[in-house]
């Protein structure tokens, strides 16, 4: 069987074609150019192309289904070659800046957020991704390729740079290795030179897999999915924390290196009556002391049949003005697009419920 080229680490890939500089024009052909086929590549010999093509595909997901929301966020349904499916979501930052004369002057921006696994092993109660269990870990290139295709679909082009988030399904941290060599592969500089920076890897608080990720000194971006302040509140929440409970998280955290501009993220999905009161938003001050972090409040997204809803506003601008006059760094994200299934795993979840 042809192997997907996308799953290779430009380092790999020279491996495979000699000489070495050959992968670096393979790369910039797939990646800054947008290339389809080995056909394509025409400062490759023939005889390279013919067997390129014999040994490899440039494989990537194919779009299912697009959900648009009207804050401009797109949810998309992404089909992989075995016919599981995950989603991603464009999520536009900035808009485009143009001059008078129309010219733009400064390019729009955008993040887009990207699946690691499909299903997810760790089990949240909120999570819609959850309740289909763990099917399997996402290759590299499955990963890349989801940023390949919502690029080309919008009409990205391909040497624009974008902001990658693995906050899509699946925990980033139980496929480790893989998501490493993603990282690797987004940010070669043949390729899409997407920084480490420009990246962040979001962790229900797999405790050994952070210390691990900080030892792999990748430059990567760390947010940890806190969602409660308290351990007993939390193993209802998350079952993980019973392996790892917060100080556990917490002292992975203390050690993970991080860029001397750069904070940690924790995201706090804040669920009505549940975690939204502000002895919560007192206790998660004390725990941060010392701590360059930030912290994402997100409103929980109900779907048909969960077991919570969505908090009132009022009781969100509260939590978040408790952090930022106790000096603590705190955005709303504003659940992206509530008129799409917004949060991870509720897009997927509609179509199978189509397909019955
Ligand atoms: N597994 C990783 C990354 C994927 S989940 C993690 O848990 O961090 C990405 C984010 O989506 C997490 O912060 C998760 O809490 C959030 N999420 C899950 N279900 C949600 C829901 N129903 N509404 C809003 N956010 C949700
Ligand atoms: Fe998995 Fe993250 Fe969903 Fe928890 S929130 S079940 S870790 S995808």
């Amino acid at each position: 069987m042809k192997k997907n080229i996308l799953d290779l680490t430009r380092e790999e890939l020279e491996q495979e074609v000699k000489p070495a500089f050959r992968a670096k024009q393979i790369y910039q052909w797939i990646y800054q150019k947008g290339a389809k086929s080995f056909e394509e590549m025409t400062n490759l010999p023939k005889a390279m192309r013919t067997e390129l093509d014999e040994k490899f595909t440039i494989a990537t997901p194919k779009i299912l289904k697009v959900e648009q929301s009207r804050d401009g966020s797109k949810k998309y349904l992404l089909g992989l070659a075995d016919g599981h499916t995950v989603e991603s979501v464009l999520l536009p930052m900035k808009p485009e800046v143009r001059d008078n004369e129309g010219n733009i002057v400064k390019e729009a921006k955008y993040t887009v957020c990207v699946s690691s696994q499909v299903g997810c092993k760790v089990g949240c109660a909120f999570c819609l991704t959850a309740k289909g269990g763990f099917v399997r870990n996402l290759t590299p290139g499955e990963i890349v390729g989801q940023v390949l295709a919502i690029k080309e679909d919008n009409h990205i082009p391909a040497n624009r740079r974008v902001n990658i988030v693995y906050m899509g399904m699946g925990e980033p941290l139980d496929n480790l290795e893989n998501v490493a060599k993603a990282v690797k592969i987004f940010s070669d500089d043949h390729g899409l030179s997407i920084s480490p920076r420009r990246q962040t890897i979001s962790t229900s608080g797999l405790a050994p897999k952070i210390k691990k990720l900080g030892e792999m000194n990748l430059g990567v971006l760390l947010a940890i999915s806190l969602h409660a302040v308290d351990d007993v509140l939390r193993q209802q929440l998350m079952p993980i924390n019973k392996a790892y409970n917060i100080e556990a998280i917490m002292q992975a955290v203390r050690q993970f290196p991080i860029d001397q501009r750069k904070r940690v993220m924790f995201e706090y999905l804040v669920i009505k009556d549940v975690n939204d009161d502000l002895k919560a938003a007192k206790k998660l001050v004390k725990l941060l002391h010392g701590i360059k972090a930030k912290v994402n409040l997100i409103y929980f997204n109900p779907y048909p049949g969960s077991p919570f809803e969505r908090p009132d506003e009022e009781s969100v601008k509260r939590f978040q003005r408790y952090l930022l006059d106790h000096g603590i760094l705190c955005t709303v994200r504003e659940s992206k697009g509530l008129d799409i299934s917004a949060a991870c795993g509720q897009l997927r979840e509609k179509s199978n419920a189509c397909a019955i």
